[in-house]
């Protein structure tokens, strides 16, 4: 309570100013984002790719983008909110690198506002959010798609699951790599545990950027080994 009062004090001396553009909003204070900047998000256009879920710029037979259609990946569907542009390039970043957490409140907000324009109803089993590797984990103090998942397992109910997919191998980081070393870096670097827990489950992986989508594809061939019936993945960007 007294915490409450303390804070709100704070706040009327210093107003919470927006997380991109340090503009202060009185509508928006409670939210990382002023309203100007949230008008700004560069939400996914259709057609989506059927498998990744990016944006098609040229149809084909398929309906799968250059990308799925070099390398499938082994996951079974996927929804991307945004195109990986800024303001969504700074916010990830932020988000993932340098403790911006809160800004976890407008990623809930893209992911309602992107299922209610499509009219998406998420159902699963469970939410499993891509793993990190034990150091990166204490470097950073936190899994950004973790907190991902939680927001997303609050918006529709699905269970969030922790303790089957774990990240072992730690690899370099993916942006630093070129796009083949991607895809065979990342080999083996997941390993499953309690894999009764994901048998003739549908699933939904969750992780903050698809870019080749090796990383997710990786962790969704995981689980199939491990006997998962489906696996799906989120992210809030695509590149
Ligand atoms: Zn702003
Ligand atoms: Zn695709």
């Amino acid at each position: 309570m007294f915490r409450k009062i303390a804070n709100g004090f704070i706040d009327l001396i210093f107003p919470l100013n927006c997380a991109l553009c340090g503009q202060f909003d009185p509508v928006t204070q409670r939210q990382p984002l002023c309203r100007a900047c949230l008008q700004s998000i560069p939400y996914a256009r259709p057609p989506f790719c059927l498998k990744c879920a990016r944006h098609l710029k040229t149809y084909n037979e398929q309906g799968l983008c250059p990308d799925c259609l070099l390398q499938p990946p082994a996951f079974d569907g996927a929804w991307a909110f945004t195109r990986y542009e800024p303001p969504m390039t700074n916010m990830i970043r932020a988000f993932k690198f340098h403790n911006k957490t809160a800004l976890r409140k407008t990623f809930a907000h893209i992911a309602r506002t992107f299922l209610t324009r499509y009219g998406l109803e998420l159902t699963a089993d469970m939410l499993i959010p891509v793993p990190i590797h034990p150091v990166r984990l204490r470097e950073r103090g936190y899994n950004q798609s973790a907190l991902l998942a939680q927001s997303l397992a609050g918006l529709t109910g699905i269970p969030l699951a922790t303790a089957i997919l774990k990240k072992h191998l730690l690899i370099p980081r993916q942006s630093e790599l070129r796009r083949k070393e991607r895809w065979t870096n990342i080999q083996g670097a997941f390993r499953i545990e309690n894999s009764s827990l994901a048998r003739n489950k549908h699933i939904i992986l969750v992780d903050d950027l698809l870019t080749t989508g090796a990383t997710a594809s990786e962790a969704a061939g995981a689980l199939k080994q491990a006997g998962a019936a489906k696996v799906e993945l989120i992210a809030l960007s695509a590149a």
